[in-house]
């Protein structure tokens, strides 16, 4: 069943006024023939919604920090902040030093009621001087909770006496949950310390390799980014830093030697990728590593981009290789998949990201959308000047940097890069919208309400989902592909994630769990009729 406006205002008739005319502007049914359609993002959930979203403490400390391995990185506040972002996102990580890989730690300062009364400070200096002794960590991260923030502990100094004292990097991030609208501001606070403290402090002048690059927005969930190391070291790319998953102080600090920087998800990184190329004049590239095509289309971009034709010919045949080796197998699970239909609603990227690789298993995704994006992540970076900033975004900190004196180098000409800009998105996102098909629905900030509504009208076969919207989705008889933290699986990035995945999808259709359960509309039919012009005789 298509969606259309009677129906959406079927589904919006529960709301009182005020959220109505709210929730109307986060919704949009996609037509190809308007050259722009505008969608809410990014603004304050209606009290009382039930939504996906998570908090600033959780974007910065949870998403953007905790994958990076040699550093520890201690919540100050009470123990839940700390416990529920403990590995929940099966970051993975291996270190050269065992001793320096601390991410199976939740390290917090388990704030009771008298440090709420007293202060914390004290707590906290004390716990970095046992971080110090124990650990001997490369550098410290101090992320702030909600708490911190009312009762006013001063993290930066603390933090700042702290690095005097031992001589080791601590950096303070003031995150408190209720910054911002959503995790999406802890991203940006998280992304401006590590520009600020981390990147470009290593003394590296030049890569010790050839093709250098970072890769930025891609946190290693079940192994993803090595499944993508594992085929651009084939190729021959220096791989200088990932941001973050298994990443590295270490590493990050030498970053600034890269050529070229990879933007994977856009949402959490774009600020990092912005400020790289004012300071140091590295451009970036959007690049999907998720689904076939994607993948083939992001190396062959990448070689363009560095335009050596031995690079060109290599890209060549390990494309050709691998797709040898993962088409025979996908090609049983896609048998399965053919003919589906999928909601696809994560949190940045990944809802755009993974309709392509639906796509390649004859899925067709007919409702979309993000937790925490913002506009330009559904329309385009055009509109980024566009974008009124309301308070909550002002709230956030916009770091600005200039052309480093030193190191700022062109990795090309100017008009090489414009050359370029015309074939591969070099410094540039289109966003999720243009690639979304007539009638489908687009939808920003789903709640809890919305997500049973949309299921009954659409009754799609498979949603992939966030991990709090999932137990819905199952009870209501759907298999539900969680693309947070993948559950237990993955890789799912690449030419053997892409396999990997479909043999879920695949067994997430044949499993017979779900007839365990019944669906509302198996008791509930929903009876459609048409009115004839003139209407009904009988009146
Ligand atoms: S909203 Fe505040 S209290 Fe809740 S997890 Fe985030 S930082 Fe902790």
């Amino acid at each position: 069943m298509a969606i259309d406006e009677k129906k959406l205002e079927e589904i919006f008739s529960q709301y009182p006024a005020k959220v109505k005319r709210n929730r109307k502007k986060h919704i949009v049914i996609r037509d190809p023939e308007q050259a722009r359609q505008e969608i809410e993002a990014n603004t304050r959930t209606v009290p009382g919604i039930i939504t996906n979203r998570g908090c600033a403490y959780a974007g910065c400390k949870g998403v953007v920090l905790g994958p990076l391995k040699d550093i520890v990185h201690i919540t100050h506040g009470p123990i839940g902040c700390g416990y529920y972002s403990w590995l929940t996102r099966r970051n993975k990580a291996v270190s050269e030093d065992p001793k320096k890989n601390f991410l199976t730690y939740c390290v917090s300062t388990d704030m009771q009621e008298s440090d709420i009364v007293f202060g914390g400070e004290k707590k906290l200096a004390r716990m970095i001087d046992d971080v110090v002794e124990i650990f001997k960590p490369n550098a410290i991260t101090v992320s702030a909770t909600c708490p911190v923030g009312l009762i006013g502990d001063d993290l930066n100094a603390v933090a700042k006496a702290a690095e005097e004292k031992h001589g080791v990097p601590v950096m303070a991030f003031n995150c408190e949950g209720y910054k911002g609208v959503s995790q999406s501001a802890g991203h940006h606070i998280a992304n401006n310390i590590l520009m600020d403290r981390v990147i470009g402090q290593g003394d590296w002048e030049e890569s010790p390799g050839k093709y250098p690059i970072n890769m930025l927005g891609e946190y290693n969930i079940g192994g993803d980014s090595w499944e993508v190391e594992r085929v651009l070291k084939e190729i021959g790319y220096t791989v200088i830093s990932v941001m973050t998953g298994d990443g590295s102080y270490k590493d990050l600090k030498n970053a600034h030697v890269a050529e070229l920087n990879l933007v994977q998800c856009h949402r959490s990184i774009n600020y990092i990728a912005e400020m790289l190329e004012t300071k140091y004049g590295t451009p970036w590239l959007k690049v999907n590593f998720i689904g076939i095509q994607s993948t083939i289309d992001t190396l062959r971009n990448m070689a363009l981009y560095f335009g050596d034709p031995e690079l060109i010919r290599k890209t060549e045949e390990v494309i050709a290789r691998e797709l040898a080796e993962i088409e025979p197998v996908i090609d049983q699970y896609k048998k399965i998949c053919e003919g589906k239909t999928a909601f696809c609603f994560v949190g940045g990227s990944r809802g755009h990201h993974y309709q392509g690789l639906f796509a390649e298993l004859g899925i067709e995704t007919v409702l979309a959308g993000y937790e925490f994006a913002h506009r330009d992540d559904y329309e385009g970076r055009e509109i980024i000047p566009e974008i009124k900033l309301d308070a909550d975004t002002k709230n956030i900190p916009n770091l600005q940097v200039e052309p480093d004196q030193r190191r700022f180098k062109l990795k090309i000409s100017p008009e090489r890069m414009e050359e370029l800009k015309k074939q591969i998105p070099l410094s540039y996102y289109k966003g999720m919208n243009v690639e979304m098909k007539e009638g489908h629905v687009i939808v920003d900030d789903l709640n809890h309400y919305e997500t049973e509504e949309f299921i009954k009208l659409l009754k799609p076969d498979i949603f992939a989902s966030g991990i709090k919207d999932k137990y819905i989705v199952q009870k209501m008889g759907i298999p539900a592909k969680q693309l947070h933290s993948y559950d237990y699986s993955g890789p799912y990035a690449g030419f053997k994630g892409a396999v990997k995945f479909a043999e879920d999808v695949a067994m997430g259709f044949v499993s017979p769990t779900w007839n365990f359960t019944t669906p509302p509309w198996k008791n509930k039919p929903i009876i459609e009729g048409t009115i004839e012009e003139g209407g009904c005789s009988k009146c």
